[in-house]
């Protein structure tokens, strides 16, 4: 039977533990960590998943500090904005909302935050770790959809090392940071992307499938091994009716299910390990911050 890798239930128990340790901080230093939230803008999707982002951090007790800018900010005032928040000794993690408007550098503007407080993962300090930290993780900034793909696949309780795993995407945000992570794992790991050349037969060859592509219900029985294990991170938004649409993965669920022996679902997959793994980092800094 295929086993379904519920991202809900696996963010929630995350979220419970997040709990628990920040009820220890509360006890031994008075403090709870601090989430600074910036959004520029208005973008509908951003707006959707900052509200998201906020209600989690909240419910688990982390401190959510608010910042929604104007479209019309610039470079220089956002970045003024990142250095208060740099020295704010409130602010445990800074998540900078992407997209940003296009006459915003957005490479500037994440590399602006103080590697401790990148609660992404994404500055190229924390990228680095990532790439040459030994195999532990507890103490590293991840990225947030990379890892939350990493404690679905814990959840199987199998062994990681030796696996053939395959990685669909390069994006720095989640197909670079998965294939590092999974290399971590001891896997043997390929990257495809857009340009790879006979990528149904590598994707074939997985026993672990990520697809991180962007293109709806992209990837089909043809594409997977008998018995893989299918990460779906993409989010594609389809029209179904003239006035009906919904969310679909980068894989053809209905048309693996019965292929594979685990896969996660869009949505409830990978969607609440992101969010999840956001205020792991962002309680990971806090402990930090005391050497806790
Ligand atoms: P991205 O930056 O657009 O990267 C997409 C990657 O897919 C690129 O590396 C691209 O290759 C590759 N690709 C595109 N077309 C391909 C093809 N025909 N064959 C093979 N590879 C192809 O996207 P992303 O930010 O990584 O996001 C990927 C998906 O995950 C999107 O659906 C996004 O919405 C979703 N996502 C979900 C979460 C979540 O929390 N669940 C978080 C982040 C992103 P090239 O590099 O050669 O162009």
């Amino acid at each position: 039977m295929t086993f379904i890798l519920d991202g809900k239930k696996v963010a929630q128990k995350l979220k419970d533990n997040l709990k628990i340790e920040i009820e220890n901080l509360k006890l031994k230093f008075n403090c709870v960590p601090g989430l600074a939230v910036v959004q520029v803008g208005n973008v509908a999707a951003s707006s959707v998943y900052v509200k998201a982002k906020t209600k989690a951090a909240k419910e688990v007790g982390i401190n959510v500090i608010d910042h929604h800018l104007e479209e019309t900010t610039n470079q220089s005032e956002l970045i003024n904005l990142i250095s208060k928040l740099n020295s704010n000794k409130d602010v445990d993690g800074i998540l900078v909302q992407l997209p940003l408007p296009d006459t915003i550098n957005e490479e500037a503007v994440l590399n602006s935050i103080l590697p401790e407080k990148d609660a992404d993962g994404f500055h190229p300090l924390n990228v680095g770790k990532l790439s040459i930290s030994p195999k532990n993780d507890e103490n590293l900034m991840i990225p947030c959809t990379p890892y939350g793909c990493l404690l679905l696949l814990r959840e199987l309780n199998i062994n990681l090392a030796g696996k053939n795993a395959v990685v669909i995407g390069r994006s720095n945000i989640v197909g670079k940071p998965m294939a590092q992570l999974l290399l971590k794992e001891s896997c043997t790991v390929t990257t495809v992307h857009s340009k790879t050349e006979n990528i149904e037969s590598i994707c074939r060859n997985a026993d672990i499938l990520v697809a991180a592509i962007g293109k709806p219900e992209f990837v089909n029985k043809d594409w997977v091994k008998d018995g893989a294990i299918i990460i779906d991170v993409g989010i594609n938004r389809i029209k179904v009716s003239e006035t009906k649409s919904k969310l679909v993965g980068d894989v053809l669920f209905s048309d693996v299910e019965q292929k594979v022996s685990a896969i996660s679902p869009v949505p409830g997959g990978v969607g609440p390990m992101t969010i999840a793994c956001l205020l792991r980092n962002t309680t990971t800094a806090c402990k930090l911050k005391y050497n806790n």
